[in-house]
């Protein structure tokens, strides 16, 4: 079998290695020249653990190829995998002009019957659009060329997106025809052996559950941090509730954690566009649409937490921030909560160093000098204020409060993920804030 992954970000990456890895011949295909000429030499553009390591070995193979021109890939190709960017239009709604590009270029070129499958998250209709993009190409051709659309959405978490793929919870595809279900069936056999199951549905119903899904976890979080809130008002801990009421097999503990807000690429435009989506049809998701306010008020909770403490005043002072990326293990900082936290920081006159394992150089790329990076995390103290705790990385997990003590002017933890304990770090001699804590 060969087939083509359109867009080798965090998606298309993954799923054109992991592919390979079973064994069949992979073109991995982006318009980006600067990431295909790192990956023809070896250099993983993005930050995923295992996958170096996985791409190395699958180049050696020779089944997995990288390159700009999918065209050529299109040659004997079964399926072509869209994973394009989906990124958030000015009204919050999916922008598909990368999707219906992959399209129209596949109505260009393909000269035989295929599946051209959606990966992308796109809202209820893309499929259609799709469709109609390769048709109008095939139409402009005069050709008469017999293909398949399918939904296959992607529920892999960057950090852990290799598991999630090889070992998925499930596999949903939407699809139109039984010829493209067996197409569908036999490529993902590899994944199916350890008994997970494979999803066929309607086309709609695929592109909506991959919304669904988010939109669910995304309310799970506003919904504790908003009760987070509650706890400081009401004296209970948030992290005690949590573990109460994550051991109701019903509820689980997954996506229970208050903390300084969602973010990331997925969540934020997700949700954003599944309200835009219903709206659309003239119907109100109102508990999304307070899943979203909830998450935009939470990215300041932190900053006004810092500015109570300083009497409303941190104008020169220099503020530490552990961690950047919008999550452990990626170097992923699309809507990143710390962005909102540097921007407000920076805005009432703090100086903010930074230090995130993986996520510098991303960081330094979307907002450059403002802040200063430091090669460590105790460098980055030096002089500081307050700490801030955004992404709970494992290497912060444990304070070294002698050695904070000694680098910091102030002494002031601010704890964005309810990592460290209130009692011990204020047995210390810090001040400690955390979310919906308990003192
Ligand atoms: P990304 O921005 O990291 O990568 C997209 C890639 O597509 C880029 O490299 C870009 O250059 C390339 N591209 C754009 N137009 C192209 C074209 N016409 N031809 C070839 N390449 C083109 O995006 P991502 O994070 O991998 O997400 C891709 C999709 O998958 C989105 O819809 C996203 O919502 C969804 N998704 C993402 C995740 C995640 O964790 N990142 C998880 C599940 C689903």
């Amino acid at each position: 079998m060969k087939i083509s992954v359109v867009g080798t970000g965090y998606v298309g990456l993954v799923t054109g290695t992991c592919f390979a890895e079973t064994g069949i011949t992979v073109h991995c295909v982006d318009i980006d020249k600067e990431k295909i000429n790192k990956l023809n030499n070896g250099i993983v553009p993005i930050y995923e653990p295992g996958l170096e390591k996985m791409i190395e070995r699958n180049v050696k193979k020779e089944r997995l190829f990288f390159t700009t021109d999918l065209k050529e890939t299109l040659v004997d190709c079964d399926v072509v995998f869209s994973a394009v960017g989906t990124p958030p239009d000015e009204d919050g709604s999916a922008d598909l002009q990368y999707v219906i590009a992959v399209a129209r270029e596949v109505g260009k070129y393909m000269d035989h019957y295929m599946v051209i499958v959606t990966k992308s998250t796109v809202p209820i209709g893309t499929a259609k659009k799709v469709k109609a993009a390769i048709q109008e190409e095939l139409d402009k051709r005069g050709v008469n060329i017999e293909f398949d659309v399918a939904s296959n959405p992607e529920f892999l978490k960057e950090g852990d997106a290799i598991d999630d793929f090889m070992k998925p919870d499930r596999i949903v595809i939407g699809i139109e025809t039984e010829k493209a279900e067996n197409l569908m069936k036999k490529l993902y056999k590899p994944f199916l052996l350890n008994g997970h199951p494979i999803l066929f549905m309607d086309v709609p119903s695929a592109e909506l559950t991959k919304y669904a899904a988010n939109s669910m976890l995304a309310t799970r979080i506003s919904f504790m941090n908003e009760l987070a809130n509650l706890c400081e008002i009401v004296g209970a801990d948030v992290n005690l509730v949590r573990k109460g009421i994550g051991s109701d097999s019903r509820i689980g503990h997954k996506f229970l954690y208050a903390g300084v807000g969602y973010g990331g690429s997925c969540f934020p435009k997700d949700v954003k566009a599944l309200i835009k989506t219903a709206k659309e049809y003239k119907f109100n998701l109102s508990i999304l649409q307070s899943v979203e306010d909830v998450n935009d008020r939470q990215k300041s909770v932190m900053f006004d937490k810092i500015m109570k403490h300083f009497g409303g005043d941190i104008k020169g002072k220099i503020i530490t921030l552990w961690g950047l990326s919008f999550k452990p293990n990626t170097d992923d900082m699309r809507e990143a909560p710390a962005l909102v936290l540097i921007e407000k920081l920076i805005g009432a006159g703090a100086k903010v160093k930074a230090y995130d394992p993986v996520a510098m150089e991303e960081t330094h790329r979307k907002i450059g000098d403002i802040i200063e990076y430091s090669k460590d995390q105790f460098e980055a103290l030096i002089d500081s204020s307050a700490l801030i705790l955004v992404t709970e990385w494992n290497e912060f997990r444990m304070i070294n409060y002698k050695v904070v003590e000694r680098l910091m002017k102030e002494k002031a933890i601010f704890d964005g993920r309810n990592i460290y304990e209130p009692k011990e770090v204020i047995e210390q001699g810090f001040a400690y804030y955390g979310i919906g804590r308990r003192m």
